[in-house]
């Protein structure tokens, strides 16, 4: 076997394929966990133009912790989205347990696959000729994602970060490695990279059965992954798609977001909304007059046990 390149160097190549051609004052972010009582999250920043100084400081910090870095490089020191202004890399999380591998789904391989350190994750990242703005990357992410059957939630966006190797998974005992499987820094255009993929479109933000009822109603507050498993049975798994129960569906097709104002949205029969736009086709009642007030109370029972109004008589399955 050829002789393996020190880990340090390899993180050190890893975060100068995330730092890109990055302008004069781009920074790195590391996020990690506070080894005290409260495992609070923590920041560190380094110059984007010198990777090999975060490299050392994240394996210092990986002995004993979870360690994170920003996939994109931050303007200031802030690790939301609005620090940033560019992507050098496109990404995808892929949990595949089973060991089938998607890979083969998109037309250009992607150059860096990081073992997450849990059996089957995968981090996908493909080096860019050219950077992306926040959202090209995020609806480049989103149309590889769907590509692959990778993870559709908070993970596509900008801000995402993310185990870098040469660190550990500290949620493992013992902490399992994160280690590089493929490290090719080839980059490609956007465009090849998603050459001849099915445009994602995102559904329109799901409109309340009531407009403004949002900041009062909990209903409306209620992650639609929780709601989904409770008026369909069904755990949504990492991937966020399901079989809709609206139609015979074979692959699933009913996506549900990560928040209540995206909801859930059927790509099989086009069908989406809230918390009540589900309860009620399943139900076959009305979103509003007395069919309204009828699933509110049954949502209410279903979800909100301790604040159910007293007219919940029908029972708690709004099925059928
Ligand atoms: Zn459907």
């Amino acid at each position: 076997m050829s002789r393996q390149p020190q880990p340090d160097a390899k993180l050190a190549r890893y975060l100068a394929l995330l730092a890109g051609r990055e302008p004069a004052g781009g920074l790195l972010e590391i996020r990690y966990r506070h080894p005290d009582r409260h495992q609070r999250m923590r920041q560190r920043w380094h110059p984007a133009a010198h990777p090999a100084r975060a490299a050392r400081e994240i394996l210092e910090l990986a002995g004993h912790t979870d360690v994170y870095v920003g996939v994109t490089p931050r303007r200031h020191r802030h690790g939301g989205r609005s620090a940033i202004h560019r992507a050098w890399v496109l990404w995808a999380d892929l949990d595949q347990p089973d060991g089938t591998d998607p890979i083969s789904r998109v037309p250009v391989a992607p150059g860096v696959v990081i073992s997450s350190g849990t059996p089957g994750h995968r981090h996908l990242y493909w080096p860019l000729t050219q950077p992306l703005s926040v959202p090209q990357v995020e609806r480049a992410n989103e149309t590889l994602a769907h590509a692959l059957g990778a993870d559709t939630g908070a993970v596509l966006g900008a801000a995402t970060i993310l185990r870098p190797p040469g660190t550990r998974n500290h949620k493992h005992t013992p902490a399992s490695p994160i280690t590089v499987e493929r490290f090719d820094l080839r980059a490609h255009t956007a465009k090849e990279i998603l050459h001849g993929l099915p445009v994602v479109q995102r559904p329109p933000a799901a409109r309340p059965a009531r407009p403004r009822d949002s900041a009062r109603d909990p209903l409306l507050n209620i992650a639609p992954a929780i709601y989904v498993q409770a008026l369909t049975g069904q755990a949504v798994p990492r991937d966020r798609k399901i079989s809709c129960p609206l139609h015979e569906d074979r692959t699933p097709s009913l996506h549900v977001y990560p928040d209540p104002e995206h909801g859930w949205h059927c790509y099989g029969c086009n069908q989406g909304g809230t918390i009540y736009d589900l309860a009620a086709k399943l139900s076959g009642l009305d979103t509003r007059g007395s069919d309204f007030t009828e699933l509110r109370a049954r949502l209410s029972k279903l979800l909100l046990p301790g604040q159910a109004a007293h007219n919940g008589q029908h029972g708690v399955p709004v099925r059928g």
